[in-house]
């Protein structure tokens, strides 16, 4: 998922420029694409399934009009929220107002506070947790003096990752929860406009320069007296960027905590080279988040890199589309071998990561029908363990293949000659250099942020295979 806002005084064609702003953070969320423009306190909003060219066609993004402030949104599908009414930002009209709500994240306490909600008379229309914050927001709003202050407020009761922008009438605000689990940043136009995205490549392709992250807990306001920080969430709890995010989620051009993806995915190859060396001779990375760590590996290990699979880039990411079948029938379309890279080689085939292990069984057979002679496969995330409860489709113990296999089988079930992950203390190594100071990783450690959610279908369904084995 990604959030993207802008906030400016003069009045302007804002949409188009989320518009170009969402297309840069495509590779976040392809489920559905939304954007919200503030005319003088006036919103006009679309939402739809689909990507941000498929959702904003010329004439609906000009009937958006023009305006002062706008927010964005594109989104990933769950299974369990993937249809048109579940996008995003989402609009309130409320006591006080009005407000847009754009979330990157997932709570952890969400269907408590849905709960406590309704009873309270609220009313849900959606399975997104924005709604949800939404929903808090404005109660809090009813005794509060300001919308920023109503948005502390309500952070003591929102537990989990979420990196938000809100619109008001008059402001822009950047949110990030006390972990800082997700990223946001924000820089600023020639014109003086200022720009909020999840990842700094927004802001470059909508040609503001970075000024700085948005820190953990931090509320930063922007509005017509300037900008404003509220500090009141800051330093409360221990720093925890997803990890994934330099392994896999961010686009490598972006940097995050004052470190450059693609130097930490570098680093990850390079790290990975250290500990799973094999005689082979050549490097080849899965496309795309593959490509900087296999460069990596083949520099630390001096086995040359070769461009050994070309990606159909009209296909979408196989990993953030719901549902197996539609992921194993993209697979097949999407990748072919480059035979003269591969043909009678031993070939060492670096992936960003492996979740299911469809795709890179897939390849590895797609390399073997190439007449690759020994396939090594490397992996520049750790084993994937456990369930993420934030927001990352990687949701049950079941479908991750590490979970329930060795290496060894591993690289059977594959066909490869053998299989090496990247190991988990390295992985707290990635941003090296930048300002992060710590890191979550309990998709491969278990060492959660938060506490986890006790109503989480797939974690209660475990809890109970668990004690009946215990018993
Ligand atoms: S559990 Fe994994 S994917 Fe989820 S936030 Fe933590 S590191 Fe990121």
């Amino acid at each position: 998922m990604a959030v993207l806002g802008i906030f400016g005084t003069e009045t302007a064609d804002v949409a188009s420029s989320i518009y170009y702003g969402l297309y840069a953070l495509q590779h976040r969320g392809q489920a559905s694409s939304g954007i919200v423009v503030n005319d003088d306190g006036v919103f006009h909003s679309y939402k739809d399934s689909g990507l941000v060219n498929e959702v904003f066609t010329p004439s609906v993004l000009s009937s958006l009009g023009l305006g002062q402030l706008a927010v964005g949104n594109v989104r990933y599908g769950t299974s369990d929220s993937k249809d048109r009414i579940n996008a995003e930002p989402v609009v309130v009209n409320h006591s006080k107002g009005k407000m847009a709500v754009s979330l990157d994240g997932k709570l952890v306490n969400g269907v408590e506070l849905k709960n406590e909600m309704e009873l309270k008379g609220s009313i849900f229309h959606t399975a997104n947790d924005a709604e949800i914050i939404s929903s808090v927001i404005i109660h809090e709003r009813i005794h509060s003096a300001s919308i920023e202050e109503a948005v502390c407020k309500a952070m003591y009761k929102l537990k989990g990752a979420y990196s938000l922008i809100l619109m008001s009438p008059q402001k822009l605000m950047a949110v990030r929860d006390e972990n800082g689990m997700k990223p946001l940043c924000y820089g600023q136009r020639s014109d003086g406009e200022y720009v909020v995205a999840s990842e700094s490549c927004a802001l470059t392709s909508m040609g503001a320069t970075f000024i700085r992250d948005i820190r953990p807990g931090e509320i930063v306001v922007f509005s017509k007296e300037g900008i404003r920080t509220i500090k009141d969430h800051c330093n409360q709890k221990p720093e925890r960027l997803c990890v994934f995010e330099y392994l896999y989620t961010a686009r490598p051009d972006s940097v995050i905590a004052n470190c450059s993806v693609h130097l930490a995915r570098k680093r990850a190859g390079a790290m990975l080279a250290k500990a799973h060396p094999v005689e082979a001779d050549v490097v080849i990375g899965a496309p795309d988040s593959g490509i900087d760590a296999a460069i990596g590996y083949a520099e630390q290990s001096g086995i040359p890199y070769g461009l050994g699979l070309i990606k159909n880039k009209y296909i979408g990411r196989t990993f953030i589309d719901p549902g197996q079948n539609v992921r194993e029938d993209k697979v097949k379309i999407k990748l072919n071998p480059v035979v003269e890279t591969v043909k009678n080689k031993r070939v060492i085939l670096v992936d960003d990561s492996i979740v299911r292990g469809t795709t890179c069984a897939r390849v590895v057979k797609l390399l073997r029908d190439a007449g690759a002679r020994e396939i090594h496969v490397r992996s520049s995330a750790p084993a994937f363990l456990n369930p993420c409860y934030y927001g990352t489709d990687i949701s049950s113990r079941k479908a991750l293949i590490a979970c329930n296999h060795t290496t060894e089988e591993i690289a059977k079930i594959f066909g490869a000659d053998s299989v090496g992950f990247l190991p988990i203390e390295d992985v707290f190594k990635l941003g090296e250099g930048g300002d992060c100071k710590g890191y979550c990783a309990a998709c491969f450690d278990g060492n959660y942020p938060t506490e986890e959610p006790v109503d989480y279908g797939v974690n209660k369904f475990e809890r109970k295979i668990s004690e009946r084995e215990e018993k």
